[in-house]
């Protein structure tokens, strides 16, 4: 089964209370398609990068076997950038700085034989763009979402278009309580659901995700860690397993939504014991597995 992502390219300026990183490789594409890649063969990714980003970036992503057939490249322009800080408590993090570039010009052309993809997920750009994506594409089977705080502040009625059109939105708590008013996270997960997706994952980061759909709610927790470095990427990875665990099968029923997020939840732990891509860079299927019945075991109970 074929994934279509789409999203942004980046090269961060990441510090955190365990180190600093220049230029590192990021942005919601990369993240998403990297995890996404190690449960789903045919992954497609769609983005723009300038004349700076390093050769070694693209050789290393077409060696993990992404088609980038839709990544653009602008000789003359500045691939997108972003700097963050997060304190001791990780939770929280500050923006340093968002340096657009050629970001600012994207309006994403989906190449003719990927408009049958299987499996959109719509990585965090702005929500006309991602309304903009599925204007181009033929009946995909699902269609996902992400976005962040800045589209609910500046874009909030494009964000609602785009989330009408959506199979599944995936964003974090503090996210969903913005876009709906509601103080109460479960509440605010049922409204977004009549806001048009059939299925709403609201993540809350070190204490899980939770999956709302009309069949009920399920909740997984995060995978214990003692050791987190850098939790950037770590949403963009979520959704990245998310929908590579889906493309693994074709059903579609409750239970496989359910294996999605616990797949998502395992493959973002990864991300955050390392700094940027580092963590999900150099995993394998046995190194995934093992964590995913770590996780189911984590779980089990007699009831
Ligand atoms: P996350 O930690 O999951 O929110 O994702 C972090 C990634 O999002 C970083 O690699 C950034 O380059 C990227 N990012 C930050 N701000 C934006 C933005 N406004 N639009 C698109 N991507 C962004």
């Amino acid at each position: 089964m074929s994934i279509l992502v789409v999203g942004s390219v980046a090269l961060d300026y990441l510090e955190t209370p365990y180190g600093v990183r220049e230029k590192a490789l990021g942005g919601s594409a990369t993240f998403i398609s990297i995890a996404a890649r190690y449960l789903a063969p045919d992954v497609r990714f769609v983005g723009i990068v300038g004349g700076d980003f390093p050769q070694a970036h693209i050789d290393d992503l077409t060696a993990r076997g992404i088609d980038l057939l839709g990544l653009e490249r602008v000789p003359d322009g500045r691939t997108f950038s972003w700097g963050g800080r997060y304190h001791e408590d990780m939770n929280h993090r500050d923006t340093l700085y968002t340096e657009l570039g050629v970001f600012a010009q994207f309006n994403p052309a989906i190449p003719d034989a990927w408009r049958r993809s299987d499996i959109v997920v719509l990585g965090n750009i702005h929500p006309s763009l991602q309304s903009h994506v599925l204007d181009q594409m033929e009946q995909p089977g699902v269609v996902i979402c992400d976005t962040m705080n800045l589209w609910i502040d500046t874009s909030r009625e494009a964000l609602l278009d785009t989330i009408r059109r959506v199979d599944v939105l995936i964003l974090n708590d503090q996210e969903a309580r913005q876009l709906t008013g509601e103080r109460n996270t479960v509440a605010a997960g049922r409204r977004l659901l009549d806001a048009g997706p059939s299925r709403v994952v609201v993540k809350k980061g070190e204490h899980g995700a939770m999956l709302l759909s009309r069949d009920g709610v399920f909740f997984a927790p995060a995978y214990p860690l003692d050791a987190l470095k850098d939790p950037t990427g770590a949403g963009d990875t979520f959704a990245g397993g998310f929908a590579g665990a889906l493309a693994a099968s074709p059903a579609r029923d409750d239970e496989a939504f359910r294996r999605a997020v616990v797949y998502g939840s395992v493959l973002a732990s990864f991300c955050v014991e390392q700094f940027g891509v580092e963590g999900v860079a150099e995993l394998d299927a046995e190194r995934i597995a093992g964590r995913y019945r770590a996780f189911v075991e984590m779980v089990r109970y007699t009831p």
